[in-house]
């Protein structure tokens, strides 16, 4: 076995490599950072598998950024991820991979579908405006491993996390998602002596977070036993509002100050609840619950911020 992990230094790449080392296949890993390949190149990847010729691969590399990143730059979102899964799937296949995972995204779910949102919501509605680059050309990735799957009989499976945070999380309150940004404003706050932290929106969206260590083990328990054309969810199963998320950061961090609204920011979509009772049924369940999660991404993020 020889198992390429697409985007390893990414939140989800590096959550699996760190599962699959602690499962001892630290030696089967294939790793190349950014720098020494560019998956958004063809032709590179296409050289790249051919001399590795990995038997495993887990597409976790992709651009991905927090509402007001992937309002501002959808034209980035939607030419990145086009090309690093058209170019990782196509080379996978071409070089003999016995069997591909590709990361999809709950946000490729129709803006109003119903809750928690079945895997056979996809394309029954319009989408988020906030994110409609970046849902479409994950959408196009999961037709892609469904088509290779048809044409080419590939062994290629999609999975569709719910929000994801923990480690290795993209701290940066212009492009992150909400997590990471709170935990970032908390901790300043603190620091400063703040008497409020500022949350975007209204307060009232709901979001499902799920802890990226959680979503590393379902990915190789669907590598080891699900070939299937149905794209899964991988969830919490119960989702917060983003007040009772910005509470729960706020007692992690040890904040004393008051939490205070920005409306003028978009709440982007209602609510994203993923229905989990397909992962369930397959024996497998989350483990890390969101106050447990947080205290320890705080912890992180406390240690590795510079
Ligand atoms: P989404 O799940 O695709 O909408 O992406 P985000 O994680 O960026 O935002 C989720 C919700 O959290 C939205 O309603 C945001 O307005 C809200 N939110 C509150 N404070 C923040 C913040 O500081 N950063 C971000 N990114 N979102 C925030």
């Amino acid at each position: 076995m020889k198992i390429f992990v697409a985007g390893y230094r990414g939140l989800v790449g590096s959550a699996i490599v760190r599962r699959l080392q602690s499962a001892g296949f630290g030696s089967q890993l294939v790793l190349r950072t950014r720098a020494e390949l560019d998956l958004t190149d063809a032709r590179a990847v296409r050289d790249f598998f051919d001399a590795e010729r990995p038997t495993h691969v887990y597409l976790a590399a992709a651009r991905v950024g927090g509402i007001l990143a992937n309002s501002t730059f959808p034209a980035d979102f939607i030419r990145d991820n086009l090309l690093i899964q058209t170019s990782v799937i196509d080379a996978a296949h071409r070089s003999g991979a016995e069997k591909l995972l590709f990361l999809g995204s709950s946000c490729i779910y129709p803006r109003l579908a119903p809750q928690p949102i079945r895997e056979d919501a996809l394309l029954t509605g319009p989408l988020e405006p906030t994110n409609s680059a970046y849902a479409i050309a994950k959408i196009a990735g999961l037709e892609m491993v469904r088509a290779y799957r048809t044409q080419h009989g590939m062994k290629a499976i999609s999975a569709m996390p719910t929000n994801l945070y923990g480690p290795g999380d993209n701290f940066d309150l212009a492009s992150s998602h909400v997590l990471p940004a709170l935990i970032r404003k908390f901790v300043d706050a603190k620091e400063r002596g703040d008497d409020q932290v500022l949350v975007w929106g209204t307060g009232t969206p709901r979001r499902e977070f799920l802890h990226v260590d959680d979503l590393a083990d379902a990915c190789v328990y669907l590598m080891d036993r699900y070939d299937d054309a149905l794209p899964l969810n991988i969830g919490w199963g119960q989702d917060v509002s983003i007040r009772e998320l910005a509470e729960t950061v706020r007692d992690a961090v040890g904040f004393r100050g008051e939490l205070a609204f920005d409306s003028s920011k978009p709440d982007g979509t209602p609510r994203k609840l993923l229905d989990v009772s397909k992962m369930t049924e397959l024996g497998w369940h989350a483990s890390i619950a969101l106050q447990d999660g947080v205290r320890a991404t705080v912890a992180w993020y406390l240690a590795h911020r510079e």
